[in-house]
């Protein structure tokens, strides 16, 4: 876990760090609680107007869907368009994206699929369907070279854009499937806060809350999400629940193990 620092020295920069994830604007939906393992590592994103902007494949999404949150509030427009086309589509899950939780832009075709993308929100039809041919071709091309890789979800199977004879300045490293056979489907996706990374500092020992002059205070301990200090840049799934876990085991020891001592100072009055 690593040691805490103090409230003091942590408060301006986690003020600014944030927990953010993709949000689907029909119903400001947090997705990622129930989201598909792979579903967005298997898509490609495209900003409004028309750009890739994130490795989708970089990691598991375990590892990514926080700082896809972001990246897609980095953007001009704050938006994204995620998109698949017939072999994406089977992998999305139905709790995160079946119909009455997000608002799906079908198309037969990529560019059927731009021009109903332009009708909430994409600005560059024409760019957005010129990124998906420059990001099917470095696919083909790697496959060309690589051809004893196979598509695996389970891990990361290398499977990208990224050949000797074709780079695409922001590659997928993982996972990249040509976008060629339709049906095609688009999404768009903004972002939202799910917490802050901020909050009070524990002694990571006892979980005691630690003060601003940087001493614990007798019998406060403080665990679960108000907890500050533990994640700055990004923050791995499942971290929320396994830091209350072990935070509040510590805190609830410690406490019991005060209140026994108190018990027993009074019994030997
Ligand atoms: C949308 C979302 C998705 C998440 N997904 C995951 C995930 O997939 N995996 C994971 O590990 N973590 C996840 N987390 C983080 C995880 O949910 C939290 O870390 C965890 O719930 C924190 O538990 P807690 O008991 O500390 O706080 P909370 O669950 O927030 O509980 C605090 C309680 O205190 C109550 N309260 C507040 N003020 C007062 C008051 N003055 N008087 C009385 N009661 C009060 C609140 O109503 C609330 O019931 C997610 C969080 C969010 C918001």
């Amino acid at each position: 876990m690593g040691r805490q620092c103090s409230t003091t020295q942590r408060k301006p920069r986690n003020l600014k760090r944030v927990h953010q994830v993709r949000l689907s604007p029909r119903n400001n939906t947090q997705q990622p609680r129930r989201k598909s393992p792979f579903s967005h590592e298997l898509s490609s994103k495209l900003t409004q107007p028309q750009n890739r902007f994130f490795d989708e494949g970089s990691d598991i999404r375990n590892y990514t869907y926080a700082k896809f949150g972001r990246a897609i509030l980095a953007q001009p427009s704050g938006i994204a368009f995620q998109i698949w086309d017939s072999k994406g589509i089977p992998w999305l899950r139905d709790e995160e994206y079946r119909d009455e939780i997000v608002e799906k832009i079908h198309g037969s075709s990529i560019e059927e699929l731009a021009e109903k993308c332009a009708t909430k929100g994409l600005e560059n039809p024409n760019a957005f369907v010129e990124t998906v041919r420059e990001y099917n071709e470095a696919v083909y091309q790697h496959r060309n070279e690589s051809p004893g890789l196979t598509w695996d979800p389970a891990i990361k199977d290398g499977l990208s854009t990224q050949s000797s004879k074709r780079a695409l300045v922001i590659p997928k490293s993982n996972w990249a499937l040509p976008l060629d056979e339709g049906p095609f489907g688009a999404v768009k996706v903004g972002c939202g806060v799910t917490f802050t990374f901020g909050g009070l500092s524990v002694d990571p020992e006892t979980a005691g809350v630690i003060s601003l002059s940087g001493r614990v205070i007798p019998g406060v301990f403080c665990a679960g999400e108000m907890v500050g200090g533990l994640f700055y840049e990004n923050y791995p799934g499942g971290s929320g629940l396994t830091s209350g876990a072990v935070f509040g085991r510590k805190a609830g020891r410690n406490a019991a193990a005060m209140v026994g001592e108190k018990v027993d100072d009074r019994s030997r009055l």
